[in-house]
């Protein structure tokens, strides 16, 4: 792992930072560039003007090991609400949770039940769930809840992170269950023992994974999503699948909001299915953290809008 992207990775920790940048208008300003806004209508109003031509967007709620079943029941509400307005608004959007903001430190059947009551609203308004992957001491659970969850919502959708040793292996397991797969790199601070510390090993196993998923699509047994900005990653993706004769509705290519936009245009205008991800709540600085250490030439931008 590179030096800045440790120190950014630590830095996220940091919870004299975290309440430093909250209160920080400069630093909350520098956030603008990875989500329109900290409340909910500010996400759905730029995932309205974004769905417009044509994209799906995935909405999340920022924020991630709580620390009282209270709240966990509290963001099961307002998920259970947001459903309804992106049903009011007639959004074609999904909704992305963290299982440690649904109270999975805390009690694993709270967890399920809630993940379970959220697919099943999602479904009844035409949406559908996503499951993120947290880091990778939350694996084990996260897959139990996704096979549970699975089982009962085929349309919910689970992430996994090309970065960890075991990824290849946990996607055999869910084989049977014709999983709808959100690949990405990985976005945490792992040990060497379980993921990968060189990116160019990562992005090795994360092309050999998706063409896997790739070809499971064909027989119908995954439904691939290329979580990435990595552009050449995606086209020699795409080149794979067209020479598997795997047509372009069958897997689809997510980003998040902020990054690569005009390249999310372009793979919508050549017939790719295309969704954002657009981010929301006041529980930002981890998560902005890893956006900066993703690239860390964005800190230039931020030290750019503090002078500017
Ligand atoms: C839809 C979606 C959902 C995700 N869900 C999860 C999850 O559940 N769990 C998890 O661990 N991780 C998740 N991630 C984050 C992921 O693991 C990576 O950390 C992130 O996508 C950056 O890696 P990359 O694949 O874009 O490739 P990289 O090789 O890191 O980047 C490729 C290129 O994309 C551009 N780029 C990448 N990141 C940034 C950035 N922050 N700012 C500006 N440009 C950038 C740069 O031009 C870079 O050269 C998700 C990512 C996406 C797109």
């Amino acid at each position: 792992m590179s030096l800045g992207r440790s120190i950014l990775l630590r830095a996220a920790q940091s919870r004299a930072l975290n309440e430093f940048a909250l209160k920080s208008r400069v630093v909350k300003r520098a956030t603008k560039a990875f989500m329109p806004g900290e409340r909910p209508e500010d996400a759905l109003d730029a995932g309205a003007a974004l769905a417009r031509d044509g994209r799906r967007i995935l909405f999340t709620k920022l924020g991630e090991a709580i620390t009282s079943l209270a709240e966990a029941d509290a963001v099961r509400d307002h998920y259970l609400g947001f459903f309804d307005q992106v049903a009011a608004r007639k959004l074609d959007a999904h909704v992305s949770i963290k299982p440690t903001q649904l109270g999975l430190d805390q009690s694993e059947a709270k967890c399920l039940e809630h993940c379970l009551r959220l697919a099943a609203k999602a479904e009844s308004v035409g949406s559908a769930l996503w499951i993120d992957m947290e880091d990778s001491s939350y694996v084990d659970r996260t897959l139990a809840l996704y096979e549970a969850v699975k089982a009962r919502h085929p349309g919910t959708g689970l992430a996994l992170q090309a970065y960890l040793f075991r990824t290849p292996k946990d996607l055999e397991r869910l084989r049977p269950l014709k999983p709808v797969i959100r690949l990405v790199k990985g976005a945490y601070a792992e040990p060497a023992t379980v993921a990968f510390p060189r990116k160019a090993d990562t992005d090795s196993a994360y092309e050999a994974i998706a063409r896997t998923m790739l070809d499971w699509a064909r027989t119908g047994e995954c439904t691939p999503i290329l979580g990435t900005h990595d552009l050449q990653l995606i086209d020699r993706l795409v080149a794979y699948a067209d020479g598997i004769g795997l047509p372009k509705g069958r897997y689809e290519i997510h980003m998040l909001y902020g990054i690569r936009a005009k390249d999310q245009d372009r793979y919508r205008a050549q017939g790719h299915g295309v969704a954002t991800l657009i981010s929301y709540g006041n529980a930002w600085f981890k998560w902005y953290m890893r956006r900066l250490a993703e690239r860390p030439a964005n800190v230039t931008f931020v030290v750019k809008s503090m002078f500017g």
